[in-house]
């Protein structure tokens, strides 16, 4: 057994709380991780310029939750008495779900919604898990007392989850029974009497390097004979034989030339599992395909975790808009009646959002697990729909500034070069100076054009999974009966047949 080592459930010391929720975060990330970027292993995470900016606005949003005037909006008190992230807060009261919402708006609103993994999502989930357990207890016992067991471990240390649900893309017209080779999917390798031994790769994990645990099983329904490939492990990011392989970093050193990308470069990661030790208690699901579905059928996740998502969305939809308005005060082409309508497409995306949140929080209902949930329908609808708003929010964006986005100096350094004076007068704004004007163009940039925008666009399209497949599942989960009831009630009705 990995004895002392954060694989083992309930292991190492109880939380620090002489420090800060962020300093007791910053302390647990030296822990053996392996982290590999640009072709090395990644040694001090928190001090590396990859991600260390990325990690200080984690640090700094942790903290939130020991300022006295936010606290009472972002913990509540456990049954021992202790206070725990609002994420993990069962709503067992109707206004448990408010509760939930005004926590997730402080945290999204931290970063303009640009990061999604620390506001609670996959805290959610693993919340989920613990709710649903009871309608689990007869398929298999042992599922609820791990879940039990690791909802507390998280919720009490204040840990930080993410997640990895698909196998690599290879090819998608086969399953993963029929791919072969060694190091495909993730499965099971053997069994030891202190859990089991996996081998293969999972993607895609958002912030897993910098993250504590991850909830690790496919999102699709599995067949019988991919019955190896049904496993939901609950795996902290320490494990021994666990390499997370980072896409290039985006994240940049310059606060002031790239003042989002310096500071919630979100880092996604692939993993592979290189015989990694799972400990019992961390297998949650093994080779069960009809369990694992019920239990993500059944699991209220996906409900808690999309929540935060379309709280998020507002967050970020209101930064967008806002700075929409920005560019065109900035260029004075606010009195264009086309101008007008773009930004009022801006202000329609946002209120759409916000209307379908408020509508589903208001109408929440009392799941058969006996927890408050916003109505589901309506999220699903919220999330789609962002999915095509966001990338017409940027484009949006584009089209207000021409290549005004292009006109920004490469550095805001040059305003105090010697071409600093023409600068003040070429680059000044209709509204407002030259720095202040480039200050915006950059803000803007980040969004529109940088590699961390083109990241947020793929993001905001696929974050809950195929926009194609979500699509269409909703259709096909939609009460449609009772519109074709009426037109059929019409068509054969005795007035249009008269
Ligand atoms: C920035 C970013 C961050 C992400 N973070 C996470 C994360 O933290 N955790 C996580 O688990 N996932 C994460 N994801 C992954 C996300 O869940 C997937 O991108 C999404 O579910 C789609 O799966 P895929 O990327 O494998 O695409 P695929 O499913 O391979 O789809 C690629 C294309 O092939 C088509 N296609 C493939 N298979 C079929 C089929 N059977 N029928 C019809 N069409 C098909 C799709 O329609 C699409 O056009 C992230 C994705 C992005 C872009």
């Amino acid at each position: 057994m990995l004895a002392g080592s954060k694989s083992s459930i309930g292991s190492g010391t109880e939380p620090n709380t002489t420090v800060s929720s962020g300093a007791r975060y910053l302390q647990r990330l030296n822990d053996g991780r392996k982290v590999w970027l640009d072709g090395k292993l990644v040694q001090h995470i928190a001090n590396h310029p990859a991600f260390r900016g990325t990690i200080k606005s984690v640090a700094g949003i942790l903290d939130l939750q020991d300022e006295p005037e936010l606290a009472p909006h972002l913990v509540f008190e456990t049954e021992t008495g202790a206070h725990a992230n609002m994420a993990f807060l069962i709503p067992e009261q109707k206004e448990d779900v408010f509760r939930r919402s005004r926590a997730f708006k402080i945290w999204s609103d931290a970063t303009f919604g640009v990061m999604s993994r620390v506001g609670g999502t996959y805290r959610g989930q693993v919340a989920g898990l613990y709710i649903g357990r009871e309608l689990l207890q007869s398929e298999d016992p042992d599922y609820s007392d791990k879940i039990v067991n690791y909802y507390r471990y998280v919720r009490d240390h204040d840990l930080l989850v993410t997640s990895a649900g698909h196998d690599p893309q290879i090819d998608r017209t086969k399953l993963s029974s029929e791919l072969g080779g060694l190091y495909t999917a993730l499965r099971i390798v053997r069994e030891t009497e202190d859990g089991i031994i996996v081998r293969g790769a999972k993607m895609l994990a958002t912030g897993s390097p910098y993250m504590d645990e991850i909830i690790v099983s496919p999102l699709v329904k599995k067949t019988a004979e991919e019955k190896q490939y049904a496993l939901l492990l609950m795996v902290a990011v320490n494990t021994p034989g666990l390499h997370l392989i980072c896409r290039e970093s985006f994240a940049s050193e310059e606060e002031e030339n790239h003042p989002l990308s310096s500071r919630f470069d979100e880092m996604d990661a692939v993993l592979v599992f290189d015989d990694a030790l799972i400990p019992w208690e961390r297998v949650l699901v093994k080779e069960d395909p009809e369990l694992l579905w019920k239990v993500r059928s059944t699991a209220v996740g996906g409900g808690l975790g999309l929540h935060k998502s379309i709280v998020r969305l507002v967050s970020k939809l209101e930064f967008v808009a806002a700075v929409g308005n920005e560019l065109a005060d900035s260029i004075g082409i606010k009195k264009f009646a086309h101008v007008k309508e773009k930004l009022a497409e801006l202000f329609y995306q946002l209120e759409s959002i916000k209307a379908l949140l408020l509508t589903a929080e208001h109408g929440a209902k009392l799941d058969p697990s006996g927890v408050w949930l916003p109505d589901s329908g309506l999220m699903a609808t919220a999330k789609n729909l962002g999915n095509r708003y966001y990338p017409r929010a940027i484009e949006i964006l584009q089209q207000l500034s021409g290549a005004g986005l292009l006109q920004a100096p490469s550095t805001l350094a040059e305003f105090r070069g010697p071409l600093g004076t023409q600068l003040q007068a070429y680059y000044r704004g209709a509204d407002r100076g030259a720095e202040e004007r480039v200050k915006l163009l950059k803000l803007a940039w980040e969004l529109v054009g940088s590699q961390l925008g083109a990241r947020h666009e793929l993001y905001e399209r696929y974050y809950a999974g195929d926009p194609i497949r979500t699509y269409a599942r909703q259709y096909v989960d939609y009460n449609k009966q009772p519109h074709f009831d009426k037109v059929q009630e019409y068509l054969l009705g005795s007035t249009y047949h008269q």
